[in-house]
């Protein structure tokens, strides 16, 4: 079967190899599609902290049930399928509170461990989420930033009826947004590039606003009249969105940092402490995230508007190119396994 391989940054290459056998509690799948994300895009650029090479990469993925290992009776052969990526420790703090996205010892497929750049992935039978077999290959590729989306949403509590301001139109600002809007609340979502807010507005997002051509307090004045908002998730993973943040929110108000940010950020902490601020994170996701996601995608959560090109599995570096050739306008590509033939 073919494999991809990160050897080093921009050095891909694919390289034939056994069809892995499944061990006891693992299942081995048939890979049909994988999306491409913007931690993908690091390890490529060799800017992914975390991520020793060689690493086969692919954490966003669907495919259909090949085999089974010994003691897998929950799942059958020919059932559509994604997995969570982590590899978790079982023993230490986090996963003792039953917090494994947090395990003091995480792996991530696709970055510490391989991932599902492969035409067959074999992986742990308990990380499987069964989809329904109406879901698209799109639909199924979607679920792990989905499930990214849910989980910072859950981080707020009860949402609804509340102003919220989401920075950084990006696939997961994209999708943070809708997720709110479903659950009631009032989404203003801000980016640096009208071309990420057009796929807002096609997405359904009720407010967005270009922050080089108005200020975040006239945008959420124009969204919210008076009332300001009091919910805000930093999806940008820019110095200035957070730094904006801080003094535009209401006093006791929540920012909820989802970006990533590649270097500590001088933050105006006298104004965190005054107004009584809370600050937090949030990191991946677990399993009723990805039930949640599920859920989301069958009613209808928007993704072909986020879509730009699929590539064959082999044509990998392709898709790779295509963004740095575009990288502020590319939203999301997908490499589909079954286009190589
Ligand atoms: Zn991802
Ligand atoms: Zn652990």
């Amino acid at each position: 079967m073919k494999q991809l391989v990160m050897l080093a940054p921009k050095h891909l290459t694919v390289r034939e190899i056994d069809v892995p056998e499944p061990k006891a509690g693992e299942v081995r799948i048939r890979v049909r599609q994988i999306g491409i994300c913007g931690s993908d895009i690091h390890v490529w650029h060799g800017t992914h902290p975390f991520t020793p090479y060689p690493v086969v990469q692919g954490h966003e993925f669907c495919g259909y049930i090949d085999q089974l290992g010994e003691g897998v009776s929950h799942l059958a052969i020919g059932e559509l399928v994604t997995a969570m990526p982590q590899i978790v420790c079982g023993h230490c703090h986090a996963c003792l509170s039953e917090q494994f996205h947090i395990c003091e010892n995480l792996k991530v497929r696709g970055f510490q461990a391989d991932g599902c750049g492969q035409e067959f992935f074999v992986t742990d039978a308990e990380r499987i989420v069964p989809l329904p077999a109406h879901f698209t290959l799109d639909q199924g590729a979607f679920m792990e930033p989905v499930a990214v989306a849910a989980h910072a949403v859950s981080r707020l509590g009860d949402i609804a009826g509340q102003n919220m301001v989401v920075m950084g139109a990006g696939t997961i600002g994209n999708l943070i947004a809708q997720v709110a809007q479903r659950m009631g609340a009032n989404v203003l979502l801000t980016d640096i590039q009208d071309a990420r807010l057009e796929r807002a507005h096609e997405c359904g997002i009720q407010h967005t606003a270009n922050m080089m051509t108005t200020s975040l307090a006239n945008a959420a004045a124009a969204a919210f009249g008076d009332a300001g908002f009091a919910l805000a998730v930093e999806a940008a993973g820019a110095p200035p969105a957070i730094q904006a943040l801080i003094p535009a929110i209401q006093k006791g108000g929540t920012i909820l940092i989802v970006g990533v940010y590649g270097r500590p950020v001088e933050l105006d902490m006298a104004r965190v402490g005054e107004h009584e601020l809370n600050v937090k994170g949030s990191m991946m996701y677990w399993r009723d995230d990805w039930l949640h996601a599920k859920d989301l995608l069958d009613q209808g959560l928007h993704i072909q508007p986020l879509i730009d090109a699929k590539y064959p599995l082999s044509e990998w570096v392709d898709a790779y190119r295509h963004i740095d050739d575009n990288p502020q306008a590319v939203m999301k590509l997908m490499v589909n396994v079954g286009m190589d033939g």
